[in-house]
């Protein structure tokens, strides 16, 4: 059986925000069984939460926005990341400001706490959803795809005009171990000109060399480079594991991307929910893997 699981204690992650460059905190506590992820807004009278939900979802502009009428959680994709990678189920995400701190644009310090605290089973089973049938949605050259998959499995490929970047693809199993050695060091990466813009604009204020990959025109600008040659598409990948806990529960299934980017898998996800006969929710058995389980299942 597979079980559901938690933190073992309560652990702090601190940094500034991207949006507003101001000093920006969460702290990810225990939870009891069947609770889901929550963020709470502590600095709001009522401390009012919200659920990482694909309808919940009001931006996706820069990064991946979660929100009400009246108050929201920002640059959520990476912290969920590091949570659907070490199979958390039940977690309170106690936030200081609007922002998740954007630390140094990966998911490395958000997988390093939750690692630091551990992460520990409950007795109630994980209730999985199993996609049974492909799901597709497109958008000009942006494509994105979940099709069936005995396990998590993430493709992305990317293909922009730069010659450090050009084409890129990465193809991996999703694991705490894939996760924690191929994608949570990547960092988020965007283009000089477009780092100006913002700032001129008053946005992206806490957005610099320290936590992105940032591009001139022919070249990376940061001193330190590239962590891989390929960062930017492992970036890709992390953002699309923080953009599947929006389903709200663990999948069972190979997403596949190809120039797409929150937007697309924020649709992607809403429609795999729209499509009931695409998919079963179900629970896994006692002493079996993911993939052993699934195939005895098919088999019967
Ligand atoms: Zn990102």
């Amino acid at each position: 059986m597979y079980l559901q699981s938690t933190v073992k204690e309560r652990v702090k992650v601190e940094g500034v925000g991207l949006h507003k460059g101001e000093p920006a905190s969460i702290t990810f506590c225990p939870a009891p069984e069947d609770t889901g992820i929550h963020f709470v807004r502590r600095d709001i009278e009522g401390e009012p939460w919200i659920s990482p939900k694909a309808q919940f979802v009001k931006a996706t502009q820069l990064a991946t926005t979660l929100g009400s009428d009246y108050f929201s959680v920002s640059t959520v994709e990476h912290c969920l990341s590091a949570v659907t990678a070490l199979r958390i189920d039940n977690l309170i995400i106690e936030l200081s400001g609007p922002e998740i701190p954007i630390c140094d644009g990966s998911a490395k310090d958000f997988y390093d706490a939750l690692m630091a605290v551990g992460v520990v089973e409950q007795e109630q089973p994980r209730k999985y959803v199993r996609v049974t049938k492909p799901i597709y949605f497109g958008d000009g050259e942006k494509h994105a795809y979940i099709v069936p998959y005995n396990g998590l499995r993430v493709t992305c490929e990317i293909d922009f005009d730069h010659p450090e970047i050009g084409r890129q693809k990465i193809d991996l199993d999703v694991n705490p171990q894939s996760f924690g050695e191929e994608i949570s060091r990547a960092r988020t990466f965007g283009f000089q000109k477009d780092v100006d813009r913002l700032h001129a604009a008053g946005l992206a204020l806490g957005g610099g060399y320290h936590n992105a990959v940032v591009l001139g025109e022919d070249r990376v600008m940061n001193e330190e480079g590239l962590r891989w040659q390929n960062e930017f598409v492992r970036h890709k990948a992390l953002d699309a594991i923080g953009d599947i806990a929006t389903l709200g529960k663990p999948l069972l299934g190979h997403i596949i991307l190809f120039r797409a980017g929150h937007d697309l898998m924020n649709k992607l996800i809403q429609k795999l929910l729209e499509n009931e006969d695409s998919y079963v929710e179900m629970e896994l058995g006692a002493g079996l893997t993911d993939q052993a389980v699934v195939q005895k299942t098919l088999w019967v």
